[in-house]
């Protein structure tokens, strides 16, 4: 289900006999606390992406592992060491280049499942522009659905994630949500002796330039990992499998 892992006949003999979904995971090369990888934020989805594809007769393209530049507030900004980004621009041209080499091929039903938020503007400007470019050759019956990965946790998951209340999600960057999440998916890749316990991050309202870096946890988690458990990331791994399976099947029906 891999399609790097396939030839070329391979390929083509699936997408033109069962029609897959063919799903990018768009994630991000950046840093996540002292005990997470610089990639998780395109190893969740890839990993999820994979668990999802024999119920969504999926087939998954290679991640996009650089991402748009980090946000201060998001994830912590650019001036830490290993955050090695993309400017907008470059990813939508990029991200636009590969799905329209997708349509032309044949791919019609397209899955962008997004790993890091600062992405998600750009992939809607590449993926219009793939698609205004593809209907100026005639190619209309690509459909392309953008879903970041998390966005479909429920309350009822929410309360086994944050037993005492609700979360600012903006600020789990590298908290209970991710390295549960990983500590489920990638245990291996888990530095369980360095998990973070920092207060929440307290930022101003407006954004500052040049960047003050003084309201970032320089420990990169901006809230507290300390809460993350393995059962936790197997609830919502489930629940967001579950819900793949719904979801996007009936976004190509
Ligand atoms: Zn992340
Ligand atoms: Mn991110």
């Amino acid at each position: 289900m891999r399609i790097a892992e396939m030839t070329f006949v391979e390929y083509e003999a699936r997408l033109r006999e069962t029609d897959p979904v063919v799903v990018i995971p768009a994630g991000a090369l950046e840093q996540h606390g002292p005990h997470l990888p610089l990639a998780t934020d395109a190893i969740i989805p890839t990993r999820l992406a994979e668990m999802a594809a024999p119920r969504i007769n999926g087939l998954i393209a290679p991640a996009f592992t650089y991402g748009v530049r980090s946000q201060p507030k998001s994830g912590g900004g650019e001036h830490f060491c290993g955050t090695t980004s993309l400017w907008g621009s470059t990813y939508a041209l990029m991200l636009s280049d590969v799905v329209q080499a997708f349509g032309r091929h044949g791919v019609k039903k397209l899955v962008i499942l997004d790993g890091h938020s600062e992405n998600q503007h750009f992939l809607v400007e590449g993926i219009e522009r793939a698609l205004i470019e593809l209907r100026r050759d005639g190619i209309t019956d690509m459909r392309v659905i953008r879903l970041g990965y998390w966005t479909t946790i429920s309350q009822s998951v929410q309360d086994v994630l944050f037993p005492t209340g609700p979360v600012n999600w903006d600020l789990e960057h590298a908290a209970v949500m991710e390295t549960s999440v990983m500590m489920h998916l990638e245990p291996g890749l888990v530095r369980l002796d360095k998990i973070p316990d920092e207060p929440m991050a307290v930022f101003p309202p407006y954004e500052t330039f040049p960047l003050d870096p003084r309201p970032i946890p320089s420990c990169g988690a901006l809230s507290s990992a300390r809460a993350a458990t393995a059962e936790k990331g197997r609830v919502v791994v489930d629940s967001l499998l579950d819900d793949f399976a719904t979801i996007i099947p009936s976004a190509f029906a």
